[in-house]
């Protein structure tokens, strides 16, 4: 090859490599901008720089670029810096002190997979609301795999665990399957949870997000089991979209094929964790019961999933596990709920060092 052309040549892939180390410099300055942005609670976005930027640089390089190259050329740069902002971030709502209790830590969800009778769930909530647990869960509407099994008490079940939970003290989580549901019973719940199963019932999502805005009632939005982190945050998106921020990330176990010969009934995502709280301000928490499906699991997984960062754990306990009218094979008794506690407790302390 002639000798010139491959003096060029590599005068161009200094220059390449010039350009995208002036981009990575660009991001990171950009990075801290947005940072400042968020601490002093102001927009991200700001479209009307962006269009100054590329206005000012076309009126530079007129005559040697041109104007639709320039903005495809930013476009990407404003989207790549961008990427580096953290999703969501709860919000004062109508009721405060949820709020206040969502960001306390530890922050623990615990109660029966199904309420089972008045009874036991205030059994439980007594048990629990003496650890301090301030959450208290109970499904009532039940997206059972059987047409067969138990479906939840409903209406009535959500009134028994509306009754434990302010007799202690605590905050009632539960899921609905339907708007409707949520109409008929929305005083009755103070943590909403949106199923594995509904996570890409968009519409739902909208719905749910439509009537919470006015009062942003927390929503807990659980992770398809086949969902990447991607499709979860866009779900998570449309609640934000619709006009209320204070939505709970929670991962509760995928679907991969370590179920062919493993006791675990999904795979714990324990490992997203990490990209969750990378990617957002939104409680992350982590539920070990449907992610191992497997009682023996849930203390390690829940010490783990703190360890690894998570806000908070959502775990099922039954007061006789072996009799529970569902998933009583992944539920432990509510008193183990203080080995985590204690756990919880004394990692914070370590962090306060
Ligand atoms: C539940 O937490 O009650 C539940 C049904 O979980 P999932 O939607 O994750 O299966
Ligand atoms: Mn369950």
């Amino acid at each position: 090859m002639d000798g010139n052309i491959h003096k060029m040549r590599e005068e161009i892939d200094l220059l390449d490599e010039e350009i995208l180390n002036l981009i990575s410099k660009r991001k990171q300055l950009s990075k801290k901008i947005i940072d400042l942005k968020i601490g002093s609670n102001l927009p991200v976005e700001d479209a009307r720089r962006e269009r100054e930027i590329i206005l000012n640089l076309h009126n530079k390089f007129s005559d040697k670029l041109s104007l639709n190259f320039i903005i495809r050329l930013f476009d990407n740069v404003f989207t790549e810096a961008k990427k580096q902002v953290k999703f969501g971030k709860l919000e004062a709502g109508k009721q405060q002190n949820i709020i206040d209790a969502l960001n306390k830590r530890p922050l623990i969800i615990a109660g029966p997979c199904v309420i089972e009778s008045q009874e036991q769930i205030h059994d439980i909530a007594n048990i629990l609301s003496k650890m301090e647990v301030k959450f208290l869960r109970g499904g009532v509407f039940k997206p059972r795999t059987s047409p067969k099994s138990f479906q939840g008490l409903g209406i009535e079940g959500l009134k028994y665990l509306n009754i434990a939970a302010h007799e202690t003290n605590m905050y009632t989580v539960s899921e609905v399957l339907d708007s409707r549901q949520l109409e008929e019973n929305y005083s009755n719940i103070d943590v909403i949870q949106i199923g594995t199963r509904n996570m890409t019932n968009f519409n739902l999502l909208k719905s749910i997000g439509k009537s919470t805005a006015a009062d942003k009632k927390p929503v807990m939005l659980k992770r398809g089991f086949s969902s990447t982190i991607n499709e979860f945050l866009s779900a998570a998106e449309y609640i934000l979209d619709a006009g209320n921020p204070n939505v709970l990330l929670c991962l509760r176990g995928i679907r991969t094929f370590e179920q062919i010969d493993s006791t675990m009934r999904n795979t714990p995502d324990l490992a997203d964790i990490l990209e969750l709280k990378q990617k957002t301000n939104l409680p992350v928490i982590f539920d070990p019961s449907h992610s191992a499906g497997n009682s023996n699991y849930i203390i390690s997984l829940s010490k783990a999933a703190l360890v690894l960062g998570a806000d908070g754990l959502m775990i099922e306990c039954h007061e006789n596990p072996s009799e529970a009218l569902s998933d009583g094979i992944q539920s432990i008794y509510p008193e183990k709920i203080i080995d985590i506690f204690e756990f919880a407790e004394k990692l914070i302390k370590r962090r306060d060092i």
